[in-house]
């Protein structure tokens, strides 16, 4: 279980997170939903260990998160890929770093969300949509079991956005991860989610949570809608 205790977060003066609070059980598909500036972003960073907390604890199975190495498939708002890189090199970086490249593994997501071709092109070469994503398969091939992805869906468009989204529910129906998503879309929210968690205005603490009363829709009731849209 992950669980978010009491944390607190400034930039010099500018009090961002305060007492903020939550647990995600194993396994489940969680939304973030707030206002613009209210600090999702922040808390991601913390919570994939890319910054560093002021107050309180951010724990997995009741371990602090920054003494457990590569527990986290994090995925930034903005790609940041490396432009000296290749496409692939890109996704197996976060791999590289611990462990033997899942190279095979890399190679097959890049197919599925189409952009096979452009594996050993340069991020400068990719549109926006391109370039989330290769951001976002870096973090499912990172196969680690918690997935933070702030707005993984954002630039894309109508039909490519329900594709990645059956890949994110499929992935999460054969893994179980826990999944954790910022969207600004309380229709994607609802549509994906178990439960969603509304931050308040900065300072971000938890306003709300809702659990989804309805279920996910499953894989293939996606692609369906995917298929409809084109
Ligand atoms: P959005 O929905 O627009 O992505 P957000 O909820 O993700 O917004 P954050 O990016 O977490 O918001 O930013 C929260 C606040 O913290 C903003 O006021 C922002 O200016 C500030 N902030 C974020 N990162 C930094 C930083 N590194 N240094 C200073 N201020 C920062
Ligand atoms: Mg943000």
């Amino acid at each position: 279980m992950l669980h978010i205790q009491n944390i607190d977060k400034s930039f010099d003066s500018l009090q961002v997170i305060q007492g903020l609070s939550f647990e995600v059980q194993d396994g489940e598909f969680v939304a973030i939903i707030g206002p613009s500036g209210s600090g999702k972003s922040t808390l991601f960073q913390l919570i994939g260990g890319v910054t560093s907390l002021d107050e309180g604890a951010i724990l997995l199975d009741g371990e602090a998160i920054q003494q457990q190495r590569g527990v986290i498939g994090y995925m930034p708002q903005q790609p940041c890929l490396l432009p000296w890189r290749t496409i692939l090199d890109n996704v197996i970086l976060v791999e590289e770093l611990r462990h033997k490249p899942n190279m095979e593994l890399a190679k097959e997501w890049l197919d599925k969300v189409g952009l096979s071709a452009f594996q050993q092109a340069y991020p400068h070469e990719l549109s926006g949509g391109m370039q989330q994503r290769v951001s976002f398969i870096r973090a499912i091939v990172s196969n680690k079991p918690i997935l933070c992805l702030d707005e993984p869906f954002s630039a894309l468009d109508e039909f490519t956005r329900l594709e990645m989204q059956a890949w994110l529910v499929s992935t999460w129906e054969t893994y179980r991860k826990s999944v954790l998503f910022v969207t600004h879309s309380i229709e994607e929210a609802l549509f994906l989610a178990d439960r969603v968690i509304v931050l308040t205005k900065r300072p971000a603490t938890v306003k709300a949570e809702i659990e989804v009363p309805f279920a996910r829709p499953r894989t293939e009731d996606i692609r369906h809608s995917a298929t409809f849209t084109a």
